[in-house]
């Protein structure tokens, strides 16, 4: 079935690889109109490309979304473009993993600051339009870290508990403007994001735990995505945690 999104505005944060991606096209091909974000502004650029062949009118939104400001403009610039905002998929991350003991704090602190408060402040700007029309859809990207906390992961457990529980006060606090929110927690996906870890021995120990296993793809959580937005307007999917079939 096509076309399910036919005149609904999308905002896609972290749409330059991964998940993010993999969500602005199938929001895509569903007939949405798609504003995507990120700081890799090539890779916006080649994904517009593929977006506007679909006919979603993309609005490319280069950004640093650690800083709340830039969160809150690119939902601004997009009710700009658009008129509208209805789908916003919060999906920007970063996970830095390491030992309690041997943390760097400043580090710590940028991924709380994407992780947590741009997400919050992306969230805030968008309320207003979406409860002025009663009508809009807050879909907040956590993990399964924000339901079991490991060794080692200690803040990005923080921010991915900090996600769902933010998501679920935001919930009981919109939904009666007919707002929707809902959080996706994915195991192990194949992305880029294991990149982002520099700690050594971290970093083999998550390399080879998603060596050993069928990860899920990008597309299977843009697909999980696209089931909660393309629900009837009375459904609203509160939280979705998927792992792959290996992951304990
Ligand atoms: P990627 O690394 O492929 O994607 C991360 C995205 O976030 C990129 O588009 C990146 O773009 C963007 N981003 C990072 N820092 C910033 C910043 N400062 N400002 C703006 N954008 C930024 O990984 P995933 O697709 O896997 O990650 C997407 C989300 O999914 C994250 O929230 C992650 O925590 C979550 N997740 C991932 C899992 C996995 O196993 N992969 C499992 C569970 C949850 P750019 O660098 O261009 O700015």
């Amino acid at each position: 079935m096509q076309n399910r999104l036919k005149d609904r505005v999308a905002l896609v944060t972290g749409a330059s690889s991964g998940i993010g991606e993999a969500t602005a096209l199938a929001l895509a091909d569903q007939g949405a109109k798609v504003a995507i974000a990120a700081r890799r502004k090539d890779r916006l650029d080649d994904l517009a490309k593929k977006l506007a062949e679909k006919g979603a009118e993309p609005l490319v939104l280069v950004a640093d979304l650690s800083h709340e400001a830039e969160a809150q403009r690119i939902v601004k610039e997009t009710e700009a473009r658009y008129g509208r905002l209805d789908i916003l998929i919060n999906n920007a991350g970063v996970m830095y993993l390491e030992p309690i003991a041997e943390a760097d704090l400043g580090r710590w602190r940028r991924m709380l600051e994407l992780n947590v408060l741009s997400l919050i402040a992306s969230t805030q700007a968008a309320l207003a339009g979406m409860r002025e029309r009663r009508d809009g859809h807050i879909v907040n990207i956590s993990s399964v870290a924000g339901r079991v906390a490991n060794p080692n992961s200690a803040a990005y457990a923080a921010t991915k508990f900090g996600v769902v529980g933010f998501s679920e006060a935001l919930r009981r606090e919109v939904f009666k403007d007919n707002i929707r929110v809902s959080v996706i927690e994915p195991g192990m996906v194949d992305t880029e994001l294991r990149d982002h870890v520099s700690h050594e021995t971290t970093k083999k120990a998550v390399d080879a735990l998603a060596g050993g296993m069928r990860q899920l793809q990008s597309q299977d959580i843009a697909d999980t995505i696209l089931f909660c937005v393309t629900r009837p307007d009375y459904v609203c999917i509160n939280e979705v945690l998927l792992r792959p079939t290996d992951q304990e």
